[in-house]
């Protein structure tokens, strides 16, 4: 028996990989499997019995991956104080992000970091993340994961509770590898130290726990927002900085040599700038905040300048749950990408190929023959006006 058939004719494209739609163009859909890419407007040449699916006026995309999530932490202007709810609600907190995810079209999310918690589902006690996406390893309806364990701190540099907090560079490679062997795919530094304006760890002592991690298969991912700890993680050639909310020329060099990705996650900023007026909360509302808000995002956005120019590699992410930012608002990075002067069709990139390439699946964020059929239709070119992302009519 023939199996279905669906076939989108009369659509444009818009892939990340180049400036301008490629339009019209038809793609067949067979067993969630995509057949055919061709262009014009093929609706006539259907085999009987396929579902036709009239796409003209709308955009396909790729599925979106999401370089910086946090899946069971639930997001909004007090982000910080949720991280303390209790386990069920913060795996039904992650429950509705999957949905989120699903229907804003991410269906590649990489977690850096979850609070270490007895499992609601196996009772073993370790990065909730990873418990998460074992369960949903598979099933319909759910993105795919790529977890991180909980985050590796030297003592003192986040609220106590939350991370694991070493106290050496023993210690270091020591929690890293327990990391792994919990589960995780990537294990996340957080390279911001207990004293603002100093890298907490040497790049020797950084360069031992990526060898490490490196030999095991996996990847490390670096928070960074300083210029000292964005420097080291430079030096010490994790796979990602993440944030890196202050890269000068040099660091961006470095990065580049080093084959170090930039994961932005702007739209953190831009999310506090709205809570300057849904909130009365201070740091956001009051006068200095806003200023101080605003001062941030203009050095972050300056860095990815900055970075872009020395051709280092970009992948998007929404710091969703772990920062202020709700899963699922992935679109608002890409438009945080294009304010602060990257190419629209490179922001599109960050947010698809290139987050697929951190993210370590061919098929992520790509859409080509012999590939799953994950990728979404929108209104408007987004190639034009990244606000198309949010206008999405269907997710395949
Ligand atoms: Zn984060």
């Amino acid at each position: 028996m023939a199996s279905a058939q669906t076939i989108y004719h009369g659509a444009a494209l818009a892939d990340g990989t180049g400036p301008t739609l490629r339009r019209p163009v038809t793609i067949a859909v067979r067993d969630g499997f995509i057949t055919s890419i061709s262009d014009g407007d093929h609706a006539e040449a259907v085999a009987a019995g396929a579902t036709v699916v009239d796409a003209s006026g709308a955009t396909i995309v790729p599925g979106l991956v999401d370089c910086h999530s946090h899946l069971t932490l639930q997001g909004g202007a007090q982000w910080i104080a949720r991280g303390a709810d209790p386990t069920p609600e913060l795996i039904d907190a992650a429950e509705r992000n999957a949905a989120a995810l699903m229907a804003a079209g991410v269906r590649w999310v990489r977690d850096v970091g979850s609070p270490r918690r007895a499992d609601g589902g196996d009772g073993r006690e370790r990065a909730l993340a990873l418990g998460l996406r074992d369960r949903w390893r598979g099933q319909a309806g759910y993105p795919y994961i790529r977890a991180a364990g909980t985050w590796l701190t030297k003592a003192g540099s986040l609220p106590t509770g939350l991370a694991v907090e070493v106290g050496d560079a023993d210690g270091l490679l020591a929690a890293a590898v327990a990391q792994l062997d919990d589960g995780a795919d990537l294990v996340k530094l957080y390279l911001d130290g207990p004293d603002q304006g100093v890298a907490p760890w040497s790049a020797d002592e950084v360069r031992a726990v990526v060898a490490a991690v490196h030999a095991r298969g996996a990847t490390v991912a670096a928070h960074g927002s300083g210029l000292a700890n964005c420097r080291l993680a430079a030096d010490s050639a994790v796979d990602t900085l993440e944030h890196g909310f202050a890269i000068d020329d040099d660091t961006a060099r470095e990065l580049d040599a080093n084959g170090v990705t930039l994961v932005s996650t702007l739209s953190v900023m831009h999310s506090w700038l709205t809570f300057g007026s849904t909130t009365t909360i201070e740091r956001f509302a009051d006068e200095k905040g806003r200023a101080a808000i605003a001062e941030r995002l203009e050095m972050a956005e300056e860095s990815v300048r900055v970075a872009h120019r020395a051709g280092v590699a970009i992948a998007a992410g929404s710091d969703f749950g772990g920062g202020s930012v709700r899963a699922g608002h992935l679109a608002w990075e890409v438009q945080a990408l294009v304010r602060a002067g990257v190419e629209p069709w490179q922001a599109l990139g960050a947010a698809t190929w290139q987050g697929g390439r951190v993210f370590g699946d061919p098929d992520a964020g790509l859409i080509r023959v012999g590939g799953p059929a994950h990728f979404m239709l929108v209104h408007g070119d987004p190639l034009a006006d990244p606000a198309a992302l949010w206008r999405i009519w269907r997710v395949v």
